[in-house]
């Protein structure tokens, strides 16, 4: 089957903002997302197939599938047409698509199809999971610019997909993994949303739901989930992120925003909010009276001193920027601050720390930090230099200090995230900005110019009929 442009690949249309290459610019753009089934065009795909037999079935059955049995084993050149794709639908599709593969070894997944049985099925239109009813479909009105966007943009960590998939053309690359809207649909399993409900997309869209890390809430390390942009879909598809006016999510992937929390200054909790919370929780680092150290004030740093104060830790911000010093203590509430390349200060405060976050993504040094832990202290990485860094051991083994990682959080402890943010106010220091700023924006954040996240007004930026205002 022929791969389809961005614009035609989803039967919903979609406008946003994407890169097309390695310049890292970006413009508006076309592009479609997938819709679920009440949107679904049976009229117009029945006139495609005038000639053959229609099966056409609002959700499958048994009758069904033996009905379509029967004429495609007869030689007929046969249709169906499931118009509401359930979960028992799919069951019954992926028994046929059992049945044909065998026959033909050509695997479909697909909620139309034809099938002439004495060649082959041939795949049409729309694939089962466009249609799933367990999809979310949100209107999008803000969303964060994650250190990530960055690098993806520029594809410093070599793994952005130009062009995305052979066979396009032309390049489209929709960044933003901090996505938050309203519900303006819901497909008819879903059961924890309602249209108009205030929801967030974060890191990932998908992952296996099978494996021993997705049972245990760990969809976050399942060797097969799926990011929210820059990664092939269960179909083959690029994922699109949230530089653009909708997206539809499987409701097992929406996080619900509390009713006290801002959108606007919620959107960047969605990752650097759980990148930071996840390994506190994990290598407990929540204790209070404890002093945690932060390296580096961005997007990440400034939340974790907020999340340190509120686990009621002593915190000490470690920068490079002097001019930091004011506002992380006066602003974001830490209680010291550490200009990490003056050694005078650094010697003072070294084994005085339980706990650090290295927040830090530009490569680094890490013996100097390691020196400020004490006996058993933890030091956490979270930043994504593009190069290794230096490990000293001496200074672990002689003082039982470990150093660990962490990759943003499952979904259940991203929820639990929110409701913590929540309950402590806790938000993240924003620049709002319009999308046909992102281009300056993303210049500057390469500078760390910005106090202490970008975050795009989305709903401000596009007008209804899908262009920018
Ligand atoms: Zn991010
Ligand atoms: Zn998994």
């Amino acid at each position: 089957m022929a791969k389809k442009s961005p614009e035609h690949e989803h039967p919903q249309k979609a406008f946003g903002w994407a890169a097309r290459d390695t310049s890292g610019a970006l413009s508006p753009f076309d592009f479609s997302r997938s819709d679920w089934s009440e949107s679904f065009d049976c009229a117009c795909v029945s006139s495609a197939i005038s000639g053959a037999v229609h099966l056409h079935c609002v959700s499958m059955n048994a009758l069904c599938v033996l009905v379509f049995s029967i004429f495609a084993i007869g030689g007929l050149n046969v249709w169906l047409i499931v118009s509401d794709v359930d979960n028992a639908s799919c069951q019954l599709v992926e028994v046929l698509k059992f049945f044909v593969f065998r026959l033909d070894d050509f695997v479909v997944s697909v909620s139309i199809f034809e099938v002439d049985w004495k060649t082959k099925i041939v795949v049409v239109e729309q694939r089962l999971w466009e249609n799933n009813v367990d999809d979310v479909t949100i209107k999008i009105q803000y969303c964060g610019v994650c250190h990530s966007d960055l690098h993806s943009v520029k594809n410093e960590w070599g793994i952005t997909m130009y062009p995305i998939v052979p066979g396009y053309g032309f390049h489209l690359l929709v960044l933003s993994h901090e996505i938050v809207g309203v519900v303006t649909k819901v497909g008819n399993n879903v059961k924890k949303f309602k249209v108009g409900d205030r929801v967030g997309v974060g890191v990932m869209v998908g992952s296996c739901e099978k494996c021993e890390n997705c049972k245990q809430d760990l969809e976050n390390y399942c060797r097969k989930m799926i990011l929210t942009y820059n990664a092939i879909d269960h179909d083959g598809t690029l994922t699109y992120g949230g530089y653009s006016d909708m997206v539809v999510v499987k409701e097992h992937y929406v996080l619900r925003i509390p009713d006290n929390l801002p959108l606007d200054a919620s959107a960047p909790l969605l990752c650097a909010g759980i990148t930071v919370y996840s390994p506190m929780q994990y290598y407990g680092m929540t204790e209070p009276g404890k002093h945690l150290g932060v390296v580096g004030l961005g997007g990440l740093g400034h939340v974790a001193v907020k999340l340190g104060k509120a686990f009621g830790l002593k915190v000490t911000v470690i920068s490079t920027s002097p001019s930091k010093e004011k506002e992380a203590i006066d602003k974001l509430g830490a209680d010291s601050f550490l200009i990490s390349t003056n050694m005078d200060q650094m010697k003072t405060a070294s084994y005085t720390l339980d706990y650090i976050i290295d927040t830090v993504s530009a490569v680094h040094s890490l013996a100097p930090l390691i020196g400020l832990l004490k006996l058993n202290g933890k030091l956490v990485t979270v930043g994504l230099p593009n190069k290794p860094l230096e490990l000293p051991i001496f200074p672990l083994i002689l003082g039982r200090k470990m150093v660990g990682g962490s990759d943003i959080g499952g979904i259940k402890e991203t929820q639990e995230m929110l409701e913590f943010c929540a309950k402590h106010n806790i938000t993240a220091d924003i620049e709002l900005i319009k999308m046909d700023y992102i281009n300056t924006a993303m210049e500057r954040l390469s500078k760390s110019d910005v106090h202490y996240r970008f975050v795009i007004d989305i709903a401000n930026s596009f007008s209804p009929s899908g262009s920018s205002l």
